[in-house]
């Protein structure tokens, strides 16, 4: 049974270097090149691979005879996967032709890659997806490939992390030639996949309001088989602000002030009013309130609230969608006349309100709303 087998093998170790002479002799005399061999310099290696994936995402172009000899796969076209078979290859997971590699020696030498620690965990995709670029240069032997580029396409860098109400928005700079990009977010020390995306943002809504998370992105293949670029290991650490809640709206003659509660983290507020179920600023501030004057005399205002970064270009927080609903309505002639300087409040008959100058009359149409605005009754009028 034993020498049965040991006989097998011969065979196929006799067979095999007969094909290897015949490819050699091939090559020897011009026929025939290596399927993959991109670069035509002979030989299947990372560089050919590379080749391919930069002319596929056009950084570097080919000529018909040379595309059909990066065919590796030979299925009359090169593609993503013909870069992924030599990958595979080379990590002697598969032959050129696709095939196990019979020569039970011949097995994927377990050589730690150098970021292995570092790489997002998402990164390791189900088995039927090659291994990531890094881990294929990783298991070169130093002589074969002592300096090759690493990645075809330049690392995203994050710009901003804004606030929504849908979770954390990752923006970052689009990179040239890249087709998809895959974003993690670091979870317990681990990078996890978020998504890919062909667009240079993400949304997280797995995003807890006012809890710090770090993403970090990179390119991937259209088929997200492949990374094209590397990524930044840091990442990019951002938090998505509390929803501001409005806690009163006040008026004084038309003079509207809204108040909500100071959000921790918030350089600026953008307030809010609805017009036919559509939200219009209202105006920006850094404090937690904001007045101005209405054109009516009444109205029924709803208004929202929305954190803003110091320049207030984004939003860094999400809003309330229902709002606060303010109603008033201001009589024509006002109940009462306040004195601005002295915070005294008459009846408009008052002999005092004849006495006092223009600038400092405010009208008043309710008891309450000069009672609210820290005006006092005039001694004279007892209103
Ligand atoms: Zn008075």
């Amino acid at each position: 049974m034993i020498k049965r087998y040991i006989t097998i093998m011969l065979w196929i170790a006799l067979l095999s270097v007969l094909l290897l002479g015949v490819a050699v002799c091939a090559e020897a005399h011009g026929v025939t090149r290596p399927l993959g061999d991109a670069d035509l310099d002979g030989n299947v290696t990372i560089l050919d691979a590379t080749r391919i994936q930069r002319v596929l995402a056009e950084l570097d172009e080919m000529t018909p005879a040379v595309r059909a000899a990066a065919d590796a796969d030979r299925d009359g076209e090169m593609t993503v996967m013909d870069a992924t078979r030599i990958q595979r290859y080379l990590s002697e997971l598969c032959n050129l032709d696709g095939s196990t590699p019979f020569d039970p020696h011949r097995v994927v030498e377990t050589v730690t890659p150098i970021e292995t620690s570092t790489l997002p965990t998402g990164l390791s995709e189900p088995s039927e997806n090659p291994p990531a670029s890094e881990t294929v240069l990783s298991t070169q032997a130093p002589s074969v490939q002592p300096t090759v580029q690493r990645f075809t396409l330049s690392t995203p860098h994050i710009t901003r992390v804004e606030g929504s109400n849908n979770g954390a928005v990752i923006v970052w700079n689009a990179v040239k030639g890249a087709e998809k990009y895959r974003v993690f977010v670091k979870l317990n020390s681990k990078w996890q996949k978020i998504g890919d995306t062909s667009a240079a943002k993400m949304t997280y809504s797995g995003a807890k309001q006012g809890t710090v998370y770090t993403y970090t992105v990179r390119c991937v293949s259209a088929d997200g088989s492949n990374f094209l670029s590397d990524y930044d290991a840091k990442g990019f650490s951002a938090s998505i602000l509390e929803t501001p809640v409005i806690s009163s709206v006040t008026s004084l003659d038309r003079k509207i002030t809204i108040r909500w509660n100071a959000v921790p983290g918030a350089a600026k507020y953008r307030v809010f009013y609805q017009v036919n179920g559509s939200w219009k600023k209202l105006g920006d501030t850094a404090s937690t309130s904001f007045t101005y004057t209405h054109s009516d005399s009444d109205a029924r205002e709803r208004y929202t609230v929305r954190c803003m970064n110091a320049a207030a270009t984004y939003f860094t927080s999400g809003y309330s969608v229902s709002g606060y609903v303010f109603t008033f309505s201001i009589p024509k002639e006002p109940a009462y006349i306040g004195n601005s300087s002295t915070h005294k409040f008459h009846y408009p008959s008052c002999n005092d309100v004849k006495k006092m100058n223009l600038e400092n009359i405010v009208r008043l149409y309710s008891r309450n709303e000069a009672v609210s605005n820290g005006y006092t009754p005039c001694g004279h009028c007892n209103p």
